[in-house]
């Protein structure tokens, strides 16, 4: 006699309607800098329970510290490379050390000091914690999203870029860690939808801005404005004509939820389309925080993309989104935020 073969599990077996619960939510690395600003758009909605995974490589309990103790969220210190046993709904996936501040801050000692540590850090996360979190996905029947990036285009031959676009990666130069990294990301994802029928989404996201950026990470944007307030000059790395196209926060994690609650698996572009050189940034930047600053030109750091802008056609027509905060009205915004905590009142 054959033995009977068990039922196939209810799919997607969800948690919250397994127990008639709120919708719960795990958003890993939501102690940064966007996943603290989508856990405050989660929490407005009093239907979801949000718990956040984080370790404090990058972010910081500051960032939620108005959602501690609440009876709807929960925080605990994790790093992903570990598993996690926790009963949720929804995974926002995005813990990543996204700021590569040593092989970008300083750029000239970057590359002989670069810490081990961090490369590793950054390559174990992007591959064991995606693998952590597929396989917690799996087993508790949730929907998981992964924040990808732009630099899995690499130095784009295609501008603007689709997401059709294969990319121009370097393997093993010093930003591999992070562009190969999330390139694996997403094949993991693929492979568990195929395989395993797990439901997935993956974003790609442009360079993004706004509050609690933190501020000594070397990014363009949070560099100029912290050098723009403390009156320092502005460090534009040569040749200051390479292009960005940077979205404001809000609309990013406008742009995550909708891609979470739609149908479409991704990858999908999620940025803003208007694009600058450096040297327009920096000179936006003196212009409205402070026109007294010098603007500098700098050595740059190995394998600088020329050129990124997103397309978004796939976002606006699937998604119905596109980004509303134009560059010189979110620059503004970040401004107050800046200044607090460089103790610099205006
Ligand atoms: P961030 O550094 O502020 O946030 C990342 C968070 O992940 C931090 O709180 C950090 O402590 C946490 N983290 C890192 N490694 C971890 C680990 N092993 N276990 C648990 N937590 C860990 O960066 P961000 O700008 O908020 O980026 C969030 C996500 O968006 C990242 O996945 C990043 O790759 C992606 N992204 C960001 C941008 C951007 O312009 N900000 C662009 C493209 C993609
Ligand atoms: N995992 C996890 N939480 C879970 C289930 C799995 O962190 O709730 C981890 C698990 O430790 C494993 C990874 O996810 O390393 C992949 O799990 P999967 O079941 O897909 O693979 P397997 O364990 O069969 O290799
Ligand atoms: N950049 C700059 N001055 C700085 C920091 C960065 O001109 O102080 C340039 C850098 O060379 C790159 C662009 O700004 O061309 C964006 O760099 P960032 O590290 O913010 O993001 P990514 O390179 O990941 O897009």
């Amino acid at each position: 006699q054959t033995p009977k073969k068990p039922p196939p599990p209810p799919s997607p077996l969800r948690f919250s309607k397994f127990f008639q619960s709120n919708m719960r939510i795990l958003v890993t690395g939501g102690a940064g800098f966007i996943g603290s600003h989508l856990v405050d758009k989660l929490m407005e909605n009093e239907k979801n329970e949000v718990i956040v995974a984080d370790n404090y490589f990058t972010g910081s309990k500051d960032n939620l510290r108005k959602w501690i103790g609440h009876p709807r969220f929960e925080l605990i210190r994790h790093d992903v490379t570990e598993p996690l046993l926790v009963e949720v709904d929804q995974i926002y996936h995005l813990a990543c050390p996204a700021s590569p501040i040593f092989y970008k801050y300083n750029p000239v000692k970057s590359q002989s000091n670069m810490p081990a540590y961090v490369l590793q850090q950054t390559i174990k996360t992007n591959v064991i914690g995606t693998l952590n979190m597929l396989g917690l996905a799996k087993r508790v029947g949730a929907r998981i999203l992964l924040t990808s990036t732009s630099e899995v285009y690499g130095d784009p031959l295609v501008h603007p870029q689709p997401e059709t676009y294969w990319g121009n990666v370097n393997p093993i130069g010093v930003r591999s860690c992070y562009d190969e990294g999330k390139r694996v990301a997403e094949t993991l994802m693929f492979d568990y939808h195929r395989q395993h029928g797990i439901e997935i989404r993956i974003a790609r996201i442009f360079n993004t801005y706004g509050p609690r950026m933190n501020i000594d990470d070397g990014r363009v944007v949070s560099n100029f404005i912290a050098q723009a307030i403390r009156g320092e000059p502005l460090t534009v790395q040569a040749p200051g004509t390479q292009t960005r196209s940077f979205c404001y926060v809000s609309d990013m994690v406008n742009g995550l939820i909708r891609l979470m609650e739609g149908e479409n698996t991704g990858p999908i572009n999620i940025g803003n389309p208007g694009e600058f050189t450096m040297i327009e940034l920096a000179e936006t930047v003196k212009e409205l925080i402070n026109p007294h600053v010098e603007i500098k030109m700098v050595e740059n750091t190995p394998d600088d993309p020329r050129q990124r802008k997103p397309d978004i056609t796939k976002a606006k027509e699937l998604l119905e989104w596109e980004p509303k905060i134009k560059l010189r009205d979110g620059l503004p915004l970040m401004e107050e935020d800046f200044r607090q905590r460089l103790g610099v009142p205006k």
